[in-house]
């Protein structure tokens, strides 16, 4: 029989509910890097409707910094709401939303936020890859920093689909030719 710490058991049992909108997110990512974008992806989820989703477009988006796809989905969300509190919502990410996504949800009153490869797992491949286009520059502060010091306190679900996530960084790597040829003018996808 297999014994686990509690911890892990805990962990695992709280990421389990959001394999399939994680899976999606990484659809979402995919498609963004086909478009010569960041592989990432985010949709906000209430009781297991996606209100919206998003693909990144921060490359050739109007010049918006934060245009990260974790805003727009937040917004749209707020919009198709008609609310800008999404109170039972979750923001779900293929990567461990910066410290302005976070802070959004927490200021939209959102429930959780859910995400795969980590703000560490960005940096590590950052570091092993200082050539790459896309830098994948982080503000160094986790989503549980955040969520620690706002209010409401939000839940957070980590490394759901983590590896699948992490695989995502060398989409863009492969891409990064085209994505430079291009001029990186091809905005992402999702419609978010
Ligand atoms: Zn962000």
């Amino acid at each position: 029989m297999l014994v686990l710490p509690i911890r892990k058991v805990r962990s695992i049992l709280k990421s389990s509910g959001f394999e399939n909108e994680v899976g999606r997110c990484i659809e979402l990512a995919e498609k963004a890097s086909r478009a010569g974008n960041y592989a990432l992806g985010a949709l906000v989820v209430l009781n297991g409707e996606i209100l919206a989703e998003s693909g990144s477009s921060l490359i050739g988006d109007n010049d918006d910094p934060s245009a990260h796809p974790e805003m727009i989905v937040v917004r749209h969300a707020a919009r198709r709401m008609k609310s800008r509190y999404l109170e039972g919502a979750y923001l779900v990410s293929t990567l461990e939303p910066c410290p302005m996504c976070t802070s959004v949800a927490i200021w939209a009153k959102m429930s959780g936020v859910v995400f795969g490869a980590t703000q560490m797992d960005a940096i590590q491949w950052a570091a092993e890859h200082p050539d790459d286009v896309f830098t994948w520059r982080q503000i160094e502060i986790p989503v549980r920093r955040v969520v620690t010091m706002g209010t409401p306190r939000l839940e957070v679900y980590e490394e759901v689909r983590r590896k699948e996530c992490k695989a995502l960084f060398s989409l863009n790597e492969n891409s990064a030719v085209d994505a430079e040829s291009s001029g990186c003018s091809v905005a992402g996808g999702g419609q978010g």
